[in-house]
C-alpha cells in the first residue's frame, strides 16, 4: 500500500516493513522513500513515536538527499543555469582584462552575463561569481517586490509602512503589527505567480494578523490559486539558492 509520511510541511513516500526476523526498529532513507523496519509485533504507536523522535534527522537527510539528486554542486561557470522569476537563465562568464565585475541580464537570450577580471581564477573566481550573483538577485528582488507591493496594495486598498528585503532559510515573508513587510530575496527565483501570492499573503496580514479562515478567504479573493503556490514553495523552496 503506497503511503506517505508528513513531517512538518514535507511529505515523504513511506514504507513500513515488519518481520519476525527484525530485532529492532530502524529507519532507512533512500532517494525514493523513507523505510521503517520493525519487529513483527511492534505496536503502531511505538513506530510513530520512533519516527517522531527521529523527525529532524529524517527531514534533514531526506532534504539533503533530494537536493543532491536534483542538483550537482555549483561551480559558477558558463553553462550552468540560474533561475530568475521561474525562468532558467544560462550563466555566461566572460573574462575581461578589466578589474570590474558586473552582471547583466540579456533578456532576449535568457542569459545572465557576468564579466570577470581574467586574473581571478579557481576558488577566488567562484567566490566572486557567487558574490555578484548575490548582489544581482538582491537588486532585482527589491525592484520586483516593490513593484508588486505597489500594484497589489493599490488593488487591495491597503497601505504598508516599510518594506525590507530579508534573507532567511525557511521563511518567505512576514508582516509586523506596525505594517512593516519583510520578503525573502531568494523568492525572486520563483515563478511570478508565486511572488504575487507572497505579496498578497503579506498584504492580507495588514488586515488579519493571523492565519484564520477569514485571512485565507481574503488571500483567495486576490489569489485563488494560493494553495498551489504554497505547495510550490513547500516542494521547491529549498532549491531556490545560488
Ligand atoms: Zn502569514
Amino acid at each position: 500500500m503506497p503511503s506517505s509520511l508528513k513531517l512538518g510541511k514535507t511529505i515523504i513516500p513511506y514504507e513500513e516493513r515488519k518481520s519476525s526476523r527484525i530485532k529492532r526498529i530502524s529507519i532507512r532513507i533512500t532517494p525514493e522513500k523513507v523505510r521503517v523496519s520493525a519487529p513483527a509485533r511492534t505496536a503502531k504507536g511505538e513506530i510513530q513515536a520512533f519516527i517522531e523522535k527521529n523527525q529532524e534527522w529524517i527531514l534533514e537527510n531526506w532534504t539533503k538527499l533530494q537536493e543532491t539528486m536534483v542538483k550537482p554542486p555549483r561551480v559558477y561557470e558558463t553553462g550552468e543555469k540560474v533561475s530568475y522569476l521561474g525562468k532558467e537563465l544560462n550563466l555566461e562568464i566572460i573574462d575581461t582584462p578589466h578589474k570590474m565585475i558586473s552582471a547583466f541580464y540579456r533578456k532576449d537570450q535568457e542569459t545572465l552575463e557576468i564579466k570577470m577580471p581574467q586574473e581571478l581564477q579557481g576558488e577566488q573566481r567562484q567566490e566572486a561569481v557567487r558574490e555578484i550573483l548575490d548582489k544581482w538577485y538582491k537588486q532585482k528582488a527589491r525592484a520586483v517586490f516593490l513593484q508588486k507591493l505597489n500594484l497589489w496594495s493599490r488593488q487591495m486598498g491597503v497601505t504598508y509602512n516599510q518594506f525590507r528585503l530579508k534573507e532567511q532559510k525557511t521563511r518567505w515573508g512576514s508582516c509586523s503589527s506596525l505594517g512593516n513587510i519583510n520578503l525573502n530575496w531568494r523568492a525572486v527565483m520563483a515563478p511570478e505567480p508565486v511572488l504575487d501570492y507572497l505579496v498578497i499573503h503579506e498584504l492580507s496580514h495588514l488586515i488579519y494578523l493571523n492565519h484564520s479562515a477569514e485571512f485565507w478567504e481574503h488571500v483567495a479573493r486576490y489569489c485563488p490559486e494560493h494553495a498551489a503556490h504554497r505547495r510550490w514553495l513547500r516542494e521547491k523552496g529549498h532549491s531556490l539558492v545560488i
